[in-house]
């Protein structure tokens, strides 16, 4: 099988290829570079062809859609800092993008996975979220939900592909996913307090730390990926991807802070101070993951501390 990855020099993507390479299979990844510097992950073996390039460009992305088996699409502008303060760009890369990519898979038949994810859900505070609970796509006036709203849109694109076109398609949710080789730079919050807590400087906390959040390990997240396409019922479907072990930020400060051997103290910033004055943040996610159960028999096998460690 050839797999193309777009965002594959990303986090998930790197690790992504790295698995389909371990398999067997031969990788092409198309990224531009703006975010994701992984390439050495791929490069390190197998069948591998990295692409300079953009998901924007129709020709690009029609060559190499065509000379793929399946099309994983995770390029996106991602990050909340990136989001907020490049809203347009990110809006462009975001949906002009999944088009490109949707158009070219319809026109060569080919099956794609989009990453999409939990910020779809907004604030809905119906835990654990199922996903055919309501979106509540937040405030459009606010950036941050611009992102919930392109990959909500995204979303539909796909669904209509499949459902006018017949085209082979699967939807995951990505709730947070951590690991290795994802980037501090643009508001991630993991590895943002564990660089802070290997170099004895102050933790930061936005808000008061009571907002809870579930960390899967990119690995568990592969994974899922894998079964997904591999299985011939999961085409049409919608999956939450995530962990069930809910922690509040504060918590997880005090973990990486403890298992660091740090003695970083903690501080607590007001959410403005980082994202301007209309910055909000969902005081939950828990993913309910039966649906992706019941189909592939999957289960996250790292524990938060694994994922720290
Ligand atoms: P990432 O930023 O590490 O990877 C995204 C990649 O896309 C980067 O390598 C970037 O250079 C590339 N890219 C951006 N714009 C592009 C363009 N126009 N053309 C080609 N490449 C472009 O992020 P990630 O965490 O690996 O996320 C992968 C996907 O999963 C994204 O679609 C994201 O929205 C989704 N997701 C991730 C999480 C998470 O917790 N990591 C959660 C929810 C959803």
């Amino acid at each position: 099988m050839r797999y193309l990855i777009t965002g594959g020099a990303g986090f998930i993507g790197s690790h992504l290829g790295e698995a389909v390479l371990a398999q067997g299979h031969s990788v092409v990844v198309l990224d531009d570079l703006s975010t994701g510097h992984n390439l050495a992950a791929h490069t390190a073996g197998g069948c591998f062809t990295f692409v300079k390039g953009s998901v924007l460009d129709e020709g690009l992305v029609a060559e190499l859609v065509e000379g793929c088996d399946v099309v994983v699409h995770l390029a996106a502008a991602v990050g909340v800092r990136l989001i907020v303060s490049r809203t347009l760009g990110s809006l462009i890369t975001n949906v002009r993008g999944t088009q490109v990519v949707m158009q070219a898979a319809d026109a060569f038949r080919k099956k794609v996975l989009l990453a999409s994810t939990s910020e779809v859900y907004g604030q809905s505070r119906e835990m654990p979220l199922r996903e055919d609970a309501n979106h509540v796509l937040g405030r459009p006036e606010v950036a941050r939900w611009s992102y919930s709203l392109a990959k909500a849109v995204d979303e539909c694109l796909v669904n209509a592909y499949h459902r006018e076109r017949g085209l082979d398609t699967i939807i995951v949710r990505f709730f947070n996913t951590v690991g290795p080789r994802q980037s501090p730079a643009y508001g991630m919050v993991v590895p943002r307090l564990v660089r802070q807590a290997v170099a004895n400087e102050p933790v930061t906390i936005y808000g008061d730390g009571s907002q809870t959040r579930c960390f899967l390990h990119v690995n568990d997240a592969v994974t899922a990926m894998l079964l997904l396409l591999e299985n011939e019922r999961s085409i049409g479907g919608t999956f939450n991807l995530g962990s069930s072990e809910e922690t509040s930020i504060l918590d997880l400060g005090r973990r990486v802070i403890e298992l660091a051997g740090s003695d970083s103290e903690i501080v607590f910033v007001p959410h403005e101070e980082v994202y301007g004055p209309h910055s909000e943040e969902p005081l939950q996610r828990v993913p309910d993951t039966g649906r992706l159960r019941t189909l592939t028999g999957w289960r996250s096998t790292h524990s938060l501390d694994d994922v720290l460690r």
